[in-house]
């Protein structure tokens, strides 16, 4: 019987979905500012979810949390969904690249695209690796800075600084906002990103980076099974990963962002799967269900022990905002 529910399609949905939501949220976070900072009586609460573009704070929250064990009140909801990233990059690859995050959902767009129109290509292994190298040394510089550069002193005073706190309203403007230098800098990006495979996920961003080394250390990869493998090469064909499928046992690669595409373009049945601790085999959906759920997981969690919204009263925020806030 024909299945419908192909990796590429169930994966396009979710992606869709969540950037639907990250929209959504944008325009309550955007309702939220105007009652701020008195130009709307219509109190709205400040959404959560928009500390998620805020790494770097949740970084320094997450060392605060190890050397104190106390949680960032500033920005809560950003750390729960730091460490809800941190876990499913370890435990579902990188499911959060592949299903979640907005940007790469566009870059994912786009490399579609120029793949269509010809033009996407992967550089070969001489200028990829060194590319490569880009995100790693900006994630070995934030990680340094972060982790050693700081000391306990100045990781607080970031965390309670006025720029920290108003950090969220800063993002949007960049969003709603933006200069001209950062719409020429998209613009290059986004041509760039028709002619070489996901040049910001790929080269740039320390964030998937990061996960790509959880992913490495983690139960869940791809395997082949070299039996009944016709070498049709079909999954590496697919992979917008540029990951030559057809000539791995074993898929762990930090750019493996968990799509499964490679499996629904295998002609074999049972050829390509996901496995658990190299033995299980689990169902491709798990992975793509298994990363939202954790997101969701950590959520409900957040808000049931109160990890998510900032325990400030109204007036309170509301003074912040004005007070910090120069023109947005
Ligand atoms: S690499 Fe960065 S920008 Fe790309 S999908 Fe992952 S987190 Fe998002
Ligand atoms: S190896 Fe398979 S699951 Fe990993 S990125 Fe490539 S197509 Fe997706
Ligand atoms: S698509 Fe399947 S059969 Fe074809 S090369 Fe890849 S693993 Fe082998």
């Amino acid at each position: 019987m024909k299945t419908y529910i192909t990796p590429a399609r169930f994966r396009l949905a979710v992606q869709l979905l969540f950037t639907l939501f990250c929209v959504y949220v944008g325009v309550r976070f955007a309702a939220f500012l105007a009652w701020a900072l008195g130009q709307s009586s219509e109190f709205v609460t400040k959404p959560g979810a928009v500390e998620a573009f805020l790494p770097i704070s949740a970084l320094l929250g997450l060392r605060q949390l190890v050397e104190t064990g106390k949680w960032d009140a500033i920005h809560p909801a950003g750390l729960t969904i730091f460490i809800a990233i941190m876990v499913m990059g370890f435990v579902f690859r990188k499911g959060f690249c592949g299903y979640i995050c907005p940007v790469g959902f566009v870059s994912n767009l786009l490399e579609r695209a120029g793949r269509r129109l010809g033009l996407a290509i992967i550089p070969n292994r001489w200028i990829d690796y060194p590319l490569m190298s880009i995100k790693y040394g900006l994630l070995g510089f934030f990680l340094y800075t972060v982790l050693f550069g700081m000391d306990f002193r100045s990781v607080q005073s970031f965390l309670s600084a006025p720029y920290n706190m108003v950090a969220d309203a800063k993002m949007l403007a960049f969003f709603t906002d933006p200069t001209v230098l950062s719409l020429s800098i998209l613009f290059v990006l986004g041509i760039l990103s028709l002619l070489v495979r996901n040049i910001w996920c790929r080269y740039l961003c320390p964030y998937g980076a990061l996960l790509g080394l959880f992913a490495w250390f983690g139960p869940t990869a791809i395997k082949r099974n070299t039996t009944t493998c016709i070498d049709c090469g079909k999954c590496s064909e697919g992979c917008p990963s540029g990951i030559k499928v057809q000539e791995k046992k074993s898929v762990r690669s930090p750019e493996c962002i968990g799509c499964a595409e490679c499996i629904g373009n295998c002609p074999v049945d049972g050829c390509l799967s996901f496995g658990l601790f190299g033995r299980m085999k689990i169902p491709w959906i798990v992975v793509g269900i298994g990363t939202v759920a954790v997101l969701l997981g950590f959520y409900c969690w957040a808000m049931a022990t109160g990890h998510w919204d900032a325990q400030m009263p109204p007036f309170m925020v509301k003074k912040i905002y004005t007070m910090f806030l120069g023109p947005v």
